[in-house]
């Protein structure tokens, strides 16, 4: 199979990443977590092995904050922008508004998490 790049970045610029493989888990979740680091009532991700992914950005690798027992949420220092979680496992989640291409069928959630938690008039079809 083909090995795929998939880039992306925050508003400004600072933080870039080039991403390779197969995007893995693609879901949304509304945690609360979630919610109050993008500011969304429902986030989109996908996951990817940390090794495959390079910050290749002027200013590095993002910023984290702690935010669980296991993970920590990333951010551009510069323009704050979300861009995903950085794991204790090898695993980095990137949020999918930060990718340079949207309308990418492996980008597309199959799943969500916390949906109990999000709004009841937020509707997010269920994929088919
Ligand atoms: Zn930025
Ligand atoms: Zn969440």
């Amino acid at each position: 199979m083909e090995t795929r790049a998939y880039l992306g970045g925050c508003l400004c610029g600072n933080i870039r990443f080039k991403a390779t493989g197969t995007p893995g888990n693609p879901h949304t979740c509304s945690c609360e977590n979630c919610q109050r680091h993008s500011g969304a009532q429902t986030l989109c991700w996908v996951e990817f092995p940390r090794d495959v992914v390079e910050w290749t950005g002027e200013g590095g690798m993002p910023a984290v904050y702690r935010s669980s027992d296991y993970s920590s949420r990333s951010f551009c220092p510069k323009c704050g922008s979300t861009l995903g979680a950085v794991d204790d496992e090898p695993v980095i989640a990137l949020v999918t508004g930060s990718f340079d291409e949207q309308d990418v069928e492996e980008l597309r959630p199959l799943s969500h998490s916390f949906e109990d938690v999000h709004p009841s008039w937020w509707k997010i079809p269920a994929a088919s």
